[in-house]
């Protein structure tokens, strides 16, 4: 079923963290809310648990209307940051507590526990402690009690953020693998953009509790709408434009050819891998002649920075399979690109 957030206003104080705001999460999707600290994640992540109360607006899981549902009696599984599992407990019975709570029998418990630690490949800790355990480890635990009672809905807040970069890919994947095993609507917040990209089926740009951009992982970084959220996901080149006589992108002493209308725009965005270089005119729709200024090695790929004759106060960051010949400071180029590279910006 569908996870519908209506109309959703949420404030503490002077402080609006959310602001009406509306949003569908498709049944069996991984859906990331993704923005900058203090852009209302947690509290619209808060909100759907029940955990916060929203001052106006209502939360439905399919038909039925959970506004004021108790967070117990949503049948939501939640993993937060802080592993939060029980000290005393092994690793086993936190997975089992769930199942206790709602009167399942300890024969079936113990089967749904031993099920879900295989599942994170922790059968052989279920014995152990937390304090016994790695962080990788708890987390594993966390996520194995989250879906133990079968929820119909997944809520994990920065589930990998306290996590080291080797144990947060591990775990990544291993996450997505099991939400698309289950097919279990899930939803995770995180401010890494990486981490949306790689794992979401939709991202939701959140930016001052108000939804900036919602869509699909390539969608979003294709064809962002507004500066921020084109700043937001990967590295982009944001060039300043003004409209000319003629109505079209006026670059420095140069045009550029855009694909569609400019809209009032006065920024273009340009992802540095749409940029070719080259030394002699290649029939590109744009080409701008530049000087190379700087240029980074990196092994598989390698960043040049360029300097537009005719934009000088601007920089374009061009990226470039590492193992082509590496341009030098100084050298003149011609920066190539097409029309539909171009994204006109709000
Ligand atoms: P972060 O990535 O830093 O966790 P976030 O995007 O999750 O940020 P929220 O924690 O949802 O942001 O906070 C949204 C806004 O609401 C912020 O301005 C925050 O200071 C405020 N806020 C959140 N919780 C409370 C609270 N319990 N009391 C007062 N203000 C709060």
């Amino acid at each position: 079923m569908d996870l519908d957030v209506k109309n959703t206003t949420k404030r503490y104080g002077h402080v609006t963290a959310l602001s009406d705001l509306s949003l569908t999460i498709p049944a069996g999707s991984l859906t990331c809310f993704l923005g900058p600290s203090g852009c209302g994640k947690t509290t619209l992540l808060r909100v759907i648990a029940g955990l916060e109360t929203a001052e106006e607006g209502q939360i439905l899981l399919g038909e039925d209307d959970l506004s004021d549902t108790p967070p117990s009696e949503r049948n939501f599984g939640v993993v937060f940051q802080s592993y939060s599992l029980f000290p005393n407990l092994t690793a086993l019975r936190n997975v089992q507590y769930g199942l206790e709570c709602r009167g399942w029998s300890r024969g079936r418990r113990r089967a749904r526990a031993e099920e879900m630690l295989d599942l994170v490949h922790l059968r052989d800790q279920a014995g152990k402690l937390p304090e016994q355990m790695s962080g990788g480890q708890q987390q594993r635990i966390a996520i194995a009690r989250a879906l133990a009672p079968e929820p119909s809905l997944l809520l994990l807040d920065e589930p990998l953020s306290a996590l080291d970069a080797k144990v947060r890919a591990e775990l990544r994947s291993e996450i997505r693998s099991i939400q698309q095993k289950f097919g279990i609507t899930t939803i995770m917040v995180t401010h890494d953009q990486n981490e949306a990209l790689e794992m979401a089926d939709q991202i939701v740009v959140l930016r001052d509790g108000q939804i900036e951009q919602v869509g699909a992982p390539r969608d979003l970084y294709a064809h962002p709408q507004t500066r921020f959220v084109a700043d937001f996901i990967g590295a982009i080149n944001l060039l300043d434009i003004s409209a000319n006589a003629a109505g079209r992108a006026q670059f420095g002493m140069q045009e550029l050819h855009i694909e569609g209308p400019l809209n009032g725009a006065t920024t273009l965005g340009l992802r540095p891998e749409a940029i070719t270089l080259s030394d002699e005119p290649a029939g590109a729709e744009n080409s701008l002649a530049c000087t190379v200024t700087n240029t980074r090695f990196m092994g598989n790929l390698q960043h040049v920075e360029l300097r537009p004759n005719g934009a000088p106060d601007q920089l374009l960051q061009v990226e470039m399979n590492g193992l082509a010949q590496t341009p030098r400071r100084g050298d003149q180029l011609l920066a190539n690109f097409p029309a539909n590279a171009l994204l006109v910006l709000r």
